[in-house]
């Protein structure tokens, strides 16, 4: 899968035509979200599909951030890309941080999240309303080519868990994810919301400034002397 998103494909240099950034991830609900959240960045974005011989990466970090690390950095040096690619997942305060980074496989493998649904449901049956509050975090990293982290940053969206799924969109915990603000969960709100105020998003946000600064680098061989 490849995306074209550039601001204006027309007038790209040939550093620019060169210039791609991988998303560092198999899970193609994510892909959509990522390419959707850095659309305008002036950056032709694609996917791990791209690479079928970069075999996947374990990710047996203790932390979203050691995940992202291990993510972004050993997709990049297989692919010999820049790899963009996050971690993240849900922290319940009733449940100590849980399901933390074992969101995908919270019910065991293999990674299924109507069972992590009904197991994160099962563990708050006795939770009381006022305690059943939460957080979406999501960790991000920028690797070069060479597996080196060239930028790193963190988002984090929080919430309440529900007693029962509501809405059909988005993934993984979204049914069960109340913004207390909207009164509506994730998968209710739809990609338009959830694009402006989920962990993701903000993590995405913060690492724009990083991405124009490299796409201006790697352009300035093509760039009029004092442009
Ligand atoms: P990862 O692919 O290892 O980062 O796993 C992330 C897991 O955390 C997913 O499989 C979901 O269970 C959960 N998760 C992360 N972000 C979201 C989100 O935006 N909505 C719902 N669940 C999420």
């Amino acid at each position: 899968m490849s995306f074209g998103f550039t601001s204006t494909p027309e007038k790209k240099t040939s550093a620019m035509q060169s210039f791609a950034i991988v998303l560092g991830t198999k899970n193609r609900k994510k892909v959509r979200e990522l390419a959707d959240l850095m659309g305008l960045s002036g950056i032709a974005w694609r996917s791990l599909d791209d690479f079928p011989n970069v075999p996947a990466v374990d990710e047996n970090g203790a932390s979203f951030a050691e995940n992202a690390r291990l993510k972004a950095q050993g997709y990049a040096k297989a692919a010999g890309c820049w790899v963009l690619a996050e971690d993240s997942g849900l922290e319940v305060d009733a449940l100590g941080g849980e399901p933390g980074v074992r969101s995908s496989r919270f019910a065991g493998e293999p990674a299924d999240d109507a069972r992590n649904n009904a197991r994160l449901l099962e563990l708050l049956r006795d939770v009381p309303d006022e305690k059943r509050t939460a957080r979406f975090v999501c960790h991000m990293v920028l690797a070069r080519p060479d597996g080196t982290a060239a930028a790193e940053t963190f988002g984090v969206c929080r919430g309440v868990i529900l007693r029962e799924l509501r809405g059909t969109g988005g993934f993984g915990y979204d049914p069960l994810f109340q913004i207390r603000e909207y009164h509506r969960t994730f998968a209710e709100l739809g990609s338009a919301v959830k694009s402006c105020i989920s962990h993701r998003a903000r993590a995405a946000r913060a690492m724009v400034p990083y991405l124009a600064k490299l796409s201006l680098e790697l352009d300035a061989p093509n760039r009029p002397r004092g442009a």
